[in-house]
């Protein structure tokens, strides 16, 4: 069986749904499999497999303690018609000689690729309470930027026993994202805007996770934290999934072999979707490059490039806020995977007192292997977004065209001809202001007039999660400080 310990080495081995039910270790590690499982079948045998099958292998691998059938349970539930889509995460190939290929993952309720893995952690979440017994109601905390938030309100909301309570950035998330939370319905949801940016919600969530006497006054009412961040293992795996699924379909549609190596470019933020990529290569996926793609903070772009990883540096708010991020909270099991937990707790404890880490010689090579990084600013952005509009009809977010540009620079500087996915991770019309900035619109007074004159100027179809948003009743009004957070864990949990 599959196992899963702290990055940092201390705590038990638990299984998946321990883990799950977990969320964060017990020293603050995050859980990693004890391996990564190998693809079940061949290369050439997964051409033509669905979606549901490719997550049900890939996800019942990682998960070996949940039988066939829960691990059906779960994806049969959770990539069903709620995908406005049949392939759940189909594929647009973009560009004349040399295409790359966008691998939109953004077809689910909330119009962002975290859906991807949001979708599935209510179910297995509750099935894992159910394997272990548990009988405490699990609180699910979570700091957004943005996009994870509306994703796990969605898939919490009246899910039984569970609650859910999301800390969202006042000024550092778009109209419609906010939009999107304080119309969250549902009688376990929880949402409080912070005066601060994300990395000052992600700490407060952690520091509320790393407190063991609030967790005890907690169990005596009944509740359980965790987490639906990236930083749980339950959200990690099913991201797995759809890189599997991509090479697939591009082997069945002949775009290549099974077998040729090929491109991912992720746009990054706390490291969660291209480490799922990674992941997908430890599975048997013939990858070549991981391109790493960050916007003005580009604390990732200098850690790759250098192997210093430093958070002391100034926060810029941009038109991709989803990845307006200093602090990289999966890029620790990469460096587990690279190194060992003895190491990896050095470097933790170095960038919670410094900020800031120098990973050894060793692991710098390992990265330089297999990982390029670049950025790109806003205005590379927006242009990216009319280049690619209007030469080839395709319309992207903010945060692809950030993807987009690095890619497009790495390959013009390198010569490589690898064919590339580039992860899309969200609809256009969730960024509509800077969006219809990029594609030359004129301007306009809200996001909300903007999907208008998008979808009138483009004819992409609004997604069903965005129309319609501005006239929706506000439920959740509260603005807190940061420090007021773990106050207000302890109110909302009755
Ligand atoms: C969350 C998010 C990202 C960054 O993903 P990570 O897994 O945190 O690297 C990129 N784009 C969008 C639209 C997102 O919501």
């Amino acid at each position: 069986m599959i196992t899963y310990s702290s990055t940092r080495g201390g705590g038990d081995k638990l299984n998946a749904a321990k883990a799950v039910i977990k969320g964060i270790a017990d020293d603050k590690g995050l859980f990693i499999p004890s391996e990564i499982p190998k693809l079940k079948v061949s290369l050439e045998e997964l051409a033509g497999k669905s979606y549901q099958e490719i997550a049900k292998m890939v996800i019942g691998s990682f998960f070996d303690d949940y039988s066939e059938e829960e691990i059906n349970y779960c994806v049969e539930h959770a990539y069903d018609s709620k995908f406005a889509v049949e392939e759940i995460a189909p594929m647009a190939k973009v560009g004349g000689s040399n295409p790359c290929y966008f691998l939109e993952l953004y077809h689910g309720k909330t119009a962002a690729f975290k859906d991807m893995a949001l979708s599935i952690l209510p179910y297995l979440l509750t099935t894992a309470m159910k394997k272990e017994k548990e009988e405490a109601q699990i609180a699910i905390l979570t700091a957004t930027s943005g996009d994870t938030g509306k994703a796990a309100l969605e898939g919490f909301a009246d899910v039984p026993n569970t609650q859910i309570i999301v800390f969202f950035p006042d000024d550092g998330v778009s109209e419609v994202q906010k939009m999107q939370m304080i119309t969250q319905e549902g009688s376990n949801t929880h949402v409080f805007a912070i005066k601060g940016n994300f990395d000052d919600a992600q700490t407060g969530v952690k520091q509320i996770f790393a407190d063991n006497d609030f967790a005890e006054d907690l169990n005596s009412k009944g509740f359980k934290l965790s987490s639906a961040n990236s930083i749980n293992i339950g959200r990690l795996v099913p991201q797995v999934a759809y890189y599997v699924y991509s090479y697939a379909k591009l082997a069945e549609v002949g775009e290549i072999k099974a077998g040729e190596p090929i491109n991912i470019t992720v746009p990054t933020g706390n490291f969660g979707n291209i480490l799922a990529a990674y992941y997908a290569r430890e599975m048997g996926i013939p990858v070549n490059k991981f391109i790493c793609a960050s916007n003005e903070n580009k604390v990732l772009t200098d850690f790759i490039e250098t192997g210093k990883y430093d958070a002391k540096r100034d926060f810029h708010v941009t038109n991709s806020p989803s990845m307006d991020i200093l602090i990289s909270s999966n890029l620790e099991r990469l460096l587990c995977h690279l190194s060992n937990p003895e190491e990896t707790k050095s470097y933790m404890k170095s960038l919670d007192r410094e900020k800031k880490y120098e990973v050894s010689e060793n692991v710098k090579a390992e990265l330089k292997k297999s990982f390029v990084a670049g950025f790109a600013d806003q205005e590379k952005t927006l242009l990216s977004i009319g280049e690619v509009y209007d030469q080839n009809g395709y319309l992207m977010d903010t945060h692809t065209a950030v993807g987009y540009s690095v890619y497009k620079e790495y390959a013009e500087k390198t010569g490589d001809k690898t064919k590339t996915i580039i992860a899309s991770t969200a609809s256009p019309y969730k960024f509509a202001a800077a969006v219809a900035q990029g594609i030359g619109l004129d301007q306009e007074i809200t996001d909300f007039i903007y999907i208008q004159s998008l979808a009138d100027e483009t004819g992409v179809p609004v997604p069903e999660g965005l129309r319609n948003l501005e006239s929706k009743k506000i439920r959740h009004n509260d603005v807190i400080a940061a420090s007021a957070m773990k106050e207000y864990v302890w109110n909302s949990l009755k």
